[in-house]
């Protein structure tokens, strides 16, 4: 298969603090499937590293109170665009960020409370149809 990984579970230097979070689980995956990376935080144009974000109501504040949804839509689009063009199979991205997470992240507080919901980038793949994973929830990868 080819999926569409958030780049920062591959190693590369992409979240807000500038660090990545490298998964044994999903460099795996390199043995038997084409993975492309991308960081839809960066392809929306915000520096690495940034404050740190979190989605609130229809939009994403980051901790220093600017709204940063624009960027955060930017990037959805360029990652569906890049999952179309390329054909991908499924998406493996990173669990709880407001970008990338499927199915729970942070409650907008920044107190490390979790709700249910979606990513920003997420949403915009799920309205496609799109298969999304976490790399917590890969044993479902068929
Ligand atoms: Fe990783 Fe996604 Fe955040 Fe980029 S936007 S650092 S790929 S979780």
């Amino acid at each position: 298969m080819r999926i569409l990984v958030s780049a920062c579970l591959l190693g590369v230097c992409c979240r807000y603090d500038g660090q990545s979070k490298a998964c044994p689980a999903v460099l795996e995956l390199l043995k038997d499937h084409e993975l492309i990376p991308v960081c839809p935080e960066q392809l929306g144009g915000l520096p690495t590293p940034r404050p740190p974000a979190e989605i609130q109501g229809d939009g994403v504040i980051n901790r220093e109170g600017i709204d940063v949804t624009a960027q955060y839509k930017k990037g959805a689009e360029e990652a569906a665009r890049l999952y179309q063009l390329l054909r991908c199979d499924c998406a493996v991205l990173k669990a709880r960020s407001p970008s990338c997470g499927c199915g729970e992240i942070y409650d907008g507080s920044f107190s490390g409370a979790l709700i249910s919901g979606n990513g920003i980038t997420a949403q915009a793949l799920n309205r496609l149809g799109i298969r999304v994973l976490t790399e917590e929830t890969l044993n479902s990868l068929s």
